[in-house]
Parts: C-alpha cells; structure tokens; sequence
C-alpha cells in the first residue's frame, strides 16, 4: 500500500464515523505520526508505507475516532497566528477569540497608557495574553486562571514565544490574584449552560469542564467577575469578554448593574454575532 492508499482508506474510516474535514484530519494525524512536513507529505504520497508506520498512525485514528479533539492528539493549535501547545488540561483556542486580541489592538492605538497593563482572566493555554504579549511589546499582561494545570500550559507557551518576562501567571479566582488596577480587563470565561454541557458534542466533553461550565445560566462566572471588576480597572479603563450571542441582554444588564455610568456596547464576530461585550469607564 502507498501512502495515497493509505490517506484514502483513513479518509473514509473518519468519514463514516462523522468526521466532517476527514481530508485535512487524516493529512494532519498521518503527518504527525511520520513527523513529517506538508511538502514531504505530498511529494511521498507515492511511497510505500511500512507496517510500523501504519500501525502508528492507527493508533492515532483510533483515538480521533474515540472523540478525542485533533488538537490535543496532535498536541498544538494555531491562534492569531501563534503555535500554541495545548493538552487536555485546557480549551482549545477558538477562531471566534482572536476578536478579543483584535479589539484590544484597536483600543490600544488611541490608549495613551505609557505602560499598558492587561488582565486576562481564565487564560488556559495563554492564547489571549500571548498574543497581545507578542503583538504590543511595551504591554505587561496577567494571566490568571483557577487550574494550576492550565498555568503549566500557558508557562510552556509563554516560554515558547518568548514573552515570560511580560506575561505574568498569577494563579487564583478570577480577579484575585491582581495586586494592582489594570488598564483593561479581558475574558473568555466559562459561559455554556451546565445543560448545554451535558448535551455538547464529544469533542466539547473531552475539553475541561472548568473552562466551559458557567452554571445553571452559563452567566456565573461573568456575574462573579463583574462584580469585582469595578476596584480591578484603572480610570478609563476597558472590560472585554467574550460571550455567547444570546446572552447579550443579560450581560448587558450585569455590566449596567456594575458600572451604571459607563459606556457598553457589543462587538459583532465574523459570522455576525454578537461576540463580544465592551465596558469602558469614563472616570
Ligand atoms: N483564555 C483561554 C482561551 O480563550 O482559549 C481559555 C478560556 S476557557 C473558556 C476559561 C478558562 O477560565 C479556563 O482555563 C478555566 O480554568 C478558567 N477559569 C474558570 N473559572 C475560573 C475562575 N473562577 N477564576 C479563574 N479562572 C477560571
Ligand atoms: N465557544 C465555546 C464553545 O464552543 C465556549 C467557550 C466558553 O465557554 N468560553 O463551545
């Protein structure tokens, strides 16, 4: 058998166990398991494979078939461009994120903060503090989170891109472990319903339950951090976090509740939801 033979045949047993992108997933699991690039991948798919290395990458099939994400069998995701590592101790970075960095960017060219100072709370792998680590060099970035495991993660990306030194992991609840106000205060907590949870895909459950479950309301964690954040932010300060699109009039409400004279508006994603909430303070 070649490796074109191969890849068909994986593409079909993906296929026929529900695997919509069985094409690419089969590239990237036979990739991984010959650790070998694209341009290898293609220019060998002539070559006869070895026994061993069909073994070794049914294996990884297997446990795609068994439910296991791509992205924790193949031990990394791309996220605003960045290679992070990631394991089942934290969520998979989602596409939809990259509006927080991309909202954050934008604010920070009329912000006249001399030393920028960010809080993301819940950072998992990193993906959002690195990224806004890497994209604004004067930017000193907390990272926070509830899961010492997830802290490893995001110590081993920090490392990776080369921003430990700004990037600082504080471990506690939410904005806890901060010994000082910040100039913006973003998030992509834990907002699915504990019901919603029960009922997600396979995929989903294999991700950690702190990182997704907000409660009966999904709005939990979000009440928790709002509540606080008014004696986290500095004067003219910035709150951005992610939400689910229908829960926008109640994130609305808890924001108003918090900061009663305050700008709050919404950010729409790139399929038209409303992705994003936004507090900025006045005074
Ligand atoms: N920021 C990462 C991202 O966008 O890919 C991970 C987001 S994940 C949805 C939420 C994260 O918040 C998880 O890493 C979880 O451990 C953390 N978390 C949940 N409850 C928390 C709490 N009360 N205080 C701090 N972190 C919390
Ligand atoms: N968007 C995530 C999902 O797929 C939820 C992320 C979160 O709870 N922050 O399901």
């Amino acid at each position: 058998m070649n490796l074109r033979e191969f890849w068909v045949a994986t593409k079909i047993q993906l296929s026929r166990n529900g695997v919509s992108e069985n094409s690419i997933e089969s590239e990237l699991l036979i990739r991984c398991s010959m650790r070998i690039n694209k341009e290898e991948f293609y220019a060998s798919l002539s070559d006869p494979i070895s026994n061993l290395q069909k073994h070794q990458t049914d294996q990884l099939i297997q446990r795609r078939l068994c439910g296991e994400p791509l992205a924790y069998i193949l031990g990394h995701r791309e996220f605003y461009g960045l290679d992070f590592f990631v394991n089942s101790n934290v969520l998979i970075p989602r596409q939809e994120t990259e509006l927080l960095v991309e909202t954050i960017l934008s604010l920070s060219r009329s912000i006249s903060a001399d030393n920028l100072t960010i809080a993301d709370i819940g950072t998992g792998s990193g993906a959002i503090a690195i990224a806004l680590a890497h994209q604004l060099p004067e930017a000193i970035i907390f990272a926070t989170d509830i899961s010492t495991k997830a802290l490893e993660v995001a110590d081993i990306n920090r490392r990776n891109h080369d921003v430990a030194e700004r990037v600082r992991l504080l471990h506690g609840n939410l904005l806890e472990p901060l010994n000082t106000p910040v100039d913006i205060i973003v998030s992509n907590p834990p907002y699915l319903k504990t019901s919603e949870l029960t009922h997600a895909a396979k995929e989903i459950k294999r991700e950690p339950t702190e990182a997704l479950d907000g409660g009966i309301d999904g709005l939990e964690t979000i009440n928790g951090l709002l509540k606080k954040a008014p004696s986290y932010l500095n004067n003219l300060g910035h709150i951005l976090i992610e939400i689910s699109p229908e829960q926008l009039k109640k994130v609305i409400q808890i924001c108003r509740t918090n900061f009663q004279s305050s700008k709050i508006s919404s950010i729409k994603d790139i399929q038209n939801l409303h992705r994003v909430v936004h507090v900025e303070t006045t005074d």
